[in-house]
């Protein structure tokens, strides 16, 4: 039996947390879904400007919340850009840089994620994937709760003799992916994050069901990239839907009003797209077709409707999430919350950073047909982008991706782009992207092929500086090599990596 006392303090609580559900604005997120959509470009969404209403649920999304038009990948290998999605840091900060190799494959425990920090703050944590590439292989169970990640594939033996993963291999449907995460949300602890990962888009493997399928089947010739662009956007559609029905379970338990909703890609895909000179149906390079994806934010309390156009970064969404949740971000994270620019501040311009260690990576078969691709650093301010190739720098590439987003316009060798060639590659030789020294290679005794890219890489095979060091150091300023890693003894300057015996 309860006394009035106890009863009135019981009304009060109920009655504060009614107020709280339904009394007007929410005053911030409590729960935290990270929607990472693989392989999936921004121009197939309704709200970035595609026709044919492929994605109406993603589309109502950034239409309740904030949609950034110029968000860049850190790399466009999936682990490597997921790790970077995870961490707030770059590749060469994180320290998984490639899909297969004897080593820098693994995300170090050192590394904080956001599982990490949520898990540890009391957050019920929860992935649930689609493909192995975000598995436990790569180290990203660490700070879940729970972890439904597809690890059951086998390493193959790849064409060059290394050791690669077969990527058709361990892969849920989207379909599926949802009904683990609506069973989550159904019985689920709050305060809780949520890692949902969709694949469809990656490749023709699994393909949506009969039912969706009816009445928009492709009509190009199958084989042709006409039919693959059209299965592509197929796909994306099906994952609207699919990713929809997380929505309708979110907002009939109530919990949309309280629960920060990131939606972001890991890279795109080359769809032929940039003409003969990008000519790249997958992903693996950076020009905009991999490295420019979706990113919408839908945070309670926050901006409806918000179109942001400045540049911004994937790992700006690490330090955004733990800043509305009034987390400090831990040291050595790259990212700058995006808040500011979501409450119509100013903020100050970024530069963009993104790499792909290739040369490095078993899973990495398109460098015997695209040799210039081996290693890629890409810096970007807010109207250029270059493309940096140690191994042939004069093949080096800038565009004014606002005024050319279809990168055609090479303007690298332009005299009257000087400065700004100079500025982005002074940049990258700021930076320490580079990958001259073996990654550990777990004891394992060096197979030829690894011995053979490291000779490549200056490296003879037991991690020694080979005599005749394969790469000299080429200023950014005045375009001279020296031998010796350090700043140019003309001027000064930090320098960049080149292959010797290169020079063109
Ligand atoms: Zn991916
Ligand atoms: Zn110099």
């Amino acid at each position: 039996m309860l006394n009035c006392y106890s009863r009135s303090v019981l009304l009060a609580a109920g009655l504060s947390q009614i107020l709280v559900a339904c009394g007007g604005a929410p005053e911030g997120p409590r729960n935290v879904i990270l929607v990472t959509l693989d392989t999936t470009r921004p121009d197939f969404f309704g709200c970035y400007g595609a026709s044919g209403d492929l994605t109406p649920r993603l589309d109502a999304l950034a239409q309740g919340g904030a949609r950034f038009d110029m968000a860049i990948s850190a790399s466009a290998v999936t682990p490597v850009s997921h790790a970077s999605i995870l961490t707030g840091q770059l590749p060469y900060q994180h320290g998984l840089r490639v899909l297969a190799a004897p080593g820098g494959f693994r995300l170090p425990e050192t590394v904080p994620t956001l599982a990490s920090i949520l898990g540890a703050r009391g957050y019920t944590t929860a992935a649930i994937h689609s493909a192995f590439p975000v598995s436990r292989i790569y180290g990203f169970e660490r700070g879940f709760d729970l972890f439904e990640d597809l690890s059951n594939v086998d390493l193959e033996q790849k064409q060059d003799g290394g050791q690669g993963w077969d990527v058709s291999r361990g892969q849920r449907r989207s379909d599926q992916t949802s009904d683990m995460a609506i069973r989550f949300l159904q019985d689920c602890d709050e305060p809780f994050f949520l890692w949902l990962h969709y694949w469809d888009p990656h490749d023709m493997v699994l393909t949506p069901d009969k039912e969706f399928m009816a009445g928009r089947e492709p009509t190009s010739p199958a084989d042709t990239m006409a039919f693959w662009r059209e299965m592509y956007a197929l796909e994306i559609s099906y994952v609207d839907r699919e990713f929809g029905r997380v929505l309708d379970a979110l907002e009939e338990g109530g919990r949309d009003r309280d629960t920060l909703i990131a939606v972001i890609s890991d890279h795109g895909e080359g769809l032929d797209d940039g003409e003969r000179r990008h000519g790249w149906r997958a992903h693996r390079i950076l020009y905009q077709e991999q490295v420019h994806v979706p990113l919408i934010l839908a945070v309670p309390g926050g901006p409806r409707g918000l179109v942001v156009d400045s540049l911004v970064r994937s790992i700006d969404v690490f330090p955004t999430v733990l800043d509305y949740l009034d987390v400090a971000p831990p040291a050595g994270v790259e990212g700058l919350s995006l808040r500011p620019l979501l409450e119509g501040r100013k903020d100050a311009p970024r530069m963009a950073y993104a790499d792909q260690i290739n040369g490095w990576d078993a899973n990495a078969g398109m460098v015997r047909h695209r040799p210039q691709a081996d290693f890629l650093h890409m810096a970007m301010d807010d109207t250029y982008k270059l493309i940096y190739r140690p191994s042939f720098p004069d093949q080096s590439e800038l565009y004014n991706y606002r005024r050319d987003p279809g990168e055609i316009l090479d303007l690298f060798g332009r005299e009257e782009f000087r400065a700004t060639r100079v500025a982005l590659l002074s940049d990258l030789a700021a930076r320490a992207g580079w990958v001259l020294a073996p990654f550990q290679a777990d004891g394992e005794p060096m197979s030829e092929r690894d011995r053979a890219i490291l000779q490549k890489l200056g490296y003879t095979g037991d991690g020694e500086a080979a005599s005749e060091a394969l790469w000299e150091w080429l200023c950014p300023a005045d375009w001279t090599r020296h031998g010796d890693p350090g700043p140019c003894p003309r001027c000064g300057a930090a320098c960049l990596p080149a292959a010797a015996g290169r020079q063109e």
